[in-house]
């Protein structure tokens, strides 16, 4: 089965909370109507996140980590961070071309770009040559010009206020 019309490209990106999980209450609906769902998460190799066990009762929602569990430099990634991200990348590519799923999340890809971590023509192509009935999600902050002109659908989530201005740290269950 796939997507009963077209799939677009959509971006969530910006300073406000909310992309991830945006990006995941969708991946829930949408296995509500039967379609597969794959979350590959870019820079993210921590296993405390709540959607990693969330997803194992939920059939048809796949979440793949390609990232080490640590925080990423931007002055100056690990070579492990880049080769993290391009395995991340190459899962990507299979499970688009081989039109495995009906929605495909690429979680923080756009922060792996804004880093150097993927090559931006190489996303480009991906997307761009994505299968009609293939919904694609591109979640994180500092979303590139060229990725936003790409997609179909592009929301900002703006930043007023977060608790962590507050001193309060990430919170289980809420941040993760
Ligand atoms: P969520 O995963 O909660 O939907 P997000 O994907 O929009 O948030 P990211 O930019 O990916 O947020 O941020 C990574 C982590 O930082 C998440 O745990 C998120 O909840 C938290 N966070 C989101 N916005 C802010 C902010 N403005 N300041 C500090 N931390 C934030
Ligand atoms: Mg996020």
């Amino acid at each position: 089965m796939s997507l009963k019309e077209k799939g677009c490209i959509q971006v969530y990106t910006g300073n406000g909370k909310g992309k991830t999980t945006a990006a995941l209450g969708m991946g829930l609906r949408a296995t509500g109507h039967g379609y597969r769902v794959l979350m590959i998460q870019f820079m993210k190799g921590w296993k405390t996140y709540g959607e990693l066990n969330a997803v194992k009762n939920l059939p048809g929602f796949e979440i793949i980590q390609a990232g080490l569990p640590n925080f990423v430099c931007k002055d100056g990634p690990k070579p492990e961070d880049k080769a993290q991200a391009l395995i991340g990348l190459e899962k990507a590519r299979q499970a688009i071309m081989q039109n495995q799923y009906d929605l495909i999340i690429l979680d923080e890809i756009n922060v792996a770009l804004d880093y150097g971590l993927v090559p931006l023509d190489a996303v480009l192509e991906l997307i761009q040559n994505k299968p009609e009935h293939m919904e694609l999600v591109l979640t994180g902050r500092y979303a590139p010009p060229e990725i936003i002109a790409a997609a179909d659908l592009v929301t900002e989530m703006t930043l007023h206020k977060h608790p962590y201005y507050q001193g309060v740290p990430a919170r289980e269950g809420i941040e993760y």
